[in-house]
């Protein structure tokens, strides 16, 4: 089975010349899942040849710019394409303002539902549940309402008999946020996970005022969370050397890599 998360935007805030806002695709079975939409990921898209209509449901982790700026285009550009299956949204509440101003003004003869379903989840919770996979939300602590995500394969009865010692995959998202207690309870033995690492360990002052993390951080979540590799990204437009940050993280957590935009990482 595909299980694959391409990182098509790996910037921060201030995207650069080589580094779209924040925007990822898991690809399970074929079946497509967005998560976080910032500005190009339409573009960003095409690039990586995802087919803007085979989208099954796109999760927004918040409503900051650099990860919602792209969801306008990307739906004008669904409708064009003649997307006629209903697509789930799931993101925090005031997304739904957001969506309510989209359709009044630009989606009035889409041919497609948007099904928003709203996040309140305080610990992980099961939100969505597709042929292949289950996806759970839980907070994370940054500046607004900030959610993460997780997926979890699910393996089949053709399947699982066809290789009993088949082992299920598993990916979590972890957005804009400076660390806490409770976040590698979340994402506890995935096969995978990504984290934030806005800034390199000498700005730890920064990365708390603004609520994100630090490359230490993210990779001593991954420790505590016993993930099988961590992936980083949302570099601040500071950082020119991503080569540095990631010998940082490999410090505490060998198996990180440095995530660029449109790089593709199977499990
Ligand atoms: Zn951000
Ligand atoms: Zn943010």
């Amino acid at each position: 089975m595909i299980f694959s998360v391409t990182t098509m935007g790996t910037a921060s805030a201030m995207p650069i010349s080589d580094r779209n806002p924040s925007a990822q695709m898991l690809n399970a079975n074929g079946r497509l899942f967005l998560i976080d939409c910032g500005e190009g990921t339409q573009k960003q898209m095409r690039k990586c040849h995802f087919s803007f209509v085979k989208v099954e449901a796109i999760f927004i982790s918040h409503i900051h710019g650099d990860h919602l700026f792209g969801l306008f285009g990307l739906l004008n550009s669904m409708a064009m394409y003649g997307r006629s299956a209903a697509l789930d949204i799931y993101g925090p509440q005031a997304l739904g303002g957001v969506l309510n101003f989209y359709k009044s003004y630009f989606g009035t003869e889409d041919a497609f539902d948007i099904n928003f379903h709203p996040l309140t989840s305080r610990s992980l919770e099961q939100v969505h549940t597709s042929k292949c996979l289950t996806v759970s939300a839980f907070p994370l602590h940054h500046k607004i309402d900030c959610y993460g995500f997780r997926f979890d394969e699910t393996v089949t009865g053709r399947h699982a008999l066809e290789n009993p010692s088949y082992k299920a995959k598993s990916y979590a998202y972890c957005s804009d946020t400076a660390p806490f207690d409770e976040l590698p309870s979340y994402v506890k033995g995935v096969t995978c996970m990504y984290h934030e690492a806005t800034y390199m360990n000498e700005m730890e002052e920064k990365a708390a005022a603004r609520f994100h993390s630090t490359a230490a951080q993210a990779a001593r979540c991954a420790l505590q969370a016993g993930a099988g590799r961590l992936i980083v990204g949302h570099y601040s437009s500071r950082i020119s050397d991503v080569g540095a940050l990631l010998a940082e993280c490999r410090e505490i957590f060998p198996g990180t890599e440095a995530a660029s935009d449109c790089d593709v990482f199977e499990f």
